[in-house]
């Protein structure tokens, strides 16, 4: 047996890095830039009003209030998107709504509510009059051009996860493709003779399968493209040519069963011959079976993970192993996920003395303590996925470590 860090390591050393290409940035949610993103021009490009109201000169409103009001000359009104065709002189004023250029000649602008203006008389015209009731610093009431971007400034830097609010970052200074790792396309191909799936009668000896359906999920969450392979039956055949034809469209394959020790599984015997697999016994509990193998691909090396059958197993393998490789492909510098030291509400299920890192399922919740609080779910076995889908961590106990309530435990939260 090797332990996780180990299993990690050798896994992720054999695992390519995809080559970065041109990724539209409206479409690149969850990627991670392969480049420095400099801003061409300033965001905003120009100065403009940051509120409903009126350009002034800000020496012109000097002094003005309630009492004393000012008296401005109205050349018209300024939409957002438009611009004002002449400049404020003395004197005057231009209304400007929310996000128009702040006029030629005005360094402020008055929001309407502090004006004779209200939501009855408009005051927009040219020709009106209207009646400053205070006075504001020069620069108020505007944002200046280049206040959130300036030009030639790093806008994001390489190695960035993309989130939501970077696409609008990157639309915001017209960044429309940028250089990043694409979405892995990753197959999923579930083997097993008793598996059935796709709502068939189940005969003696079947069952229904879970892996397909779960596996494909959890890639689409990963941000990768999943491609559904299928069922293969334990068939030497079937299992070549789903392998075969997978490893041409595929940048990764992931196996569900037949990785057991000494097991005679025809996904063993096909691994096998496509050649170099690796067959680890990882030193955790669930999921110590794992293979893989990086074979020859058109575009680059395709690694293909095999993961144990058994549900948790899957689940357990995919997040702690598989998924870290997949992330490293696509560019993550830090492909693991998010381990948090939690609190056991409860004493976790003892170790068994195998040698094994324990991965217990445990459900979660933030306290009043602002602290993780971890709470085992009641199947712990392997086969017991419906126990473990309302968990939303893995408890890490090291083998001959007892955890009782109130100890403090590793916890990987699951994505
Ligand atoms: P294996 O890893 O193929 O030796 O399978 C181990 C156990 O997991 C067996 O009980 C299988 O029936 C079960 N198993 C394998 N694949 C699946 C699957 N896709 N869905 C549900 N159970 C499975
Ligand atoms: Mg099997």
């Amino acid at each position: 047996m090797i332990d996780l860090a180990e299993a990690r390591r050798v896994l992720l050393a054999a695992c390519p890095l995809l080559e970065p290409v041109g990724l539209d940035s409206d479409d690149a949610d969850g990627c991670v830039l392969a480049a420095d993103v400099i801003a061409p021009g300033n965001v905003p490009p120009f100065d403009n009003s940051s509120v409903d109201g009126y350009a002034v000169r800000a020496a012109d409103v000097a002094g003005a209030a309630q009492s004393s009001p000012v008296r401005l000359d109205v050349l018209g009104s300024v939409m957002a998107g438009s611009v004002a065709d002449r400049p404020v002189g003395p004197g005057q004023t231009w209304k400007v709504m929310t996000g128009a250029p702040v006029p030629e000649g005005a360094d402020a602008v008055v929001m309407v509510e502090r004006t004779s203006a209200t939501r009855t008389v408009q005051l927009g015209t040219a020709g009106d009059v209207v009646e400053v009731l205070s006075e504001v610093a020069a620069g108020a009431g505007t944002r200046r051009a280049g206040s959130d971007v300036r030009a030639g400034e790093l806008v994001l830097g390489a190695g960035t996860v993309l989130r939501p609010a970077h696409l609008g970052v990157l639309a915001s200074v017209g960044a429309w493709q940028v250089s990043g790792y694409r979405r892995l396309q990753v197959g999923v191909l579930v083997t097993g003779d008793e598996l059935v799936t796709g709502g068939a009668e189940l005969r003696p000896g079947q069952i229904y399968e879970s892996n397909r359906a779960m596996l494909l999920a959890l890639l689409r969450r990963a941000n990768c493209e999943p491609v559904d392979l299928g069922v293969a039956g334990d068939d030497v055949t079937d299992l070549q040519s789903r392998l075969s034809s997978a490893l041409e469209r595929c940048d990764a394959v992931l196996t569900s069963g037949g990785v057991s020790m000494g097991d005679s599984d025809p996904v063993r015997a096909v691994l096998d011959r496509f050649g170099g697999l690796n067959w680890l016994q990882v030193a955790i509990r669930p999921a110590k079976p794992f293979a893989f193998g990086v074979l020859p691909g058109p575009r680059h090396p395709v690694p293909v993970l095999g993961l144990p059958g058994n549900p948790v197993s899957a689940l357990v393998s995919y997040e702690l192993l598989a998924r870290p490789a997949l992330r490293q492909m696509m560019g993550h510098a830090d492909p693991y996920g998010r381990v948090v030291l939690g609190v056991a509400d409860a004493p976790l299920p003892r170790p068994h003395g195998d040698g094994r890192t324990a991965y217990l399922r445990v459900s979660c919740r933030f306290g009043p303590d602002g602290r993780l609080h971890a709470r085992p779910v009641s199947g712990q076995d392997s086969h017991q996925l419906s126990a473990s889908a309302s968990a939303d961590g893995l408890a890490q106990v090291e083998d001959g470590r007892r955890v009782e309530a109130g100890d403090e435990v590793p916890v990987h939260l699951l994505s």
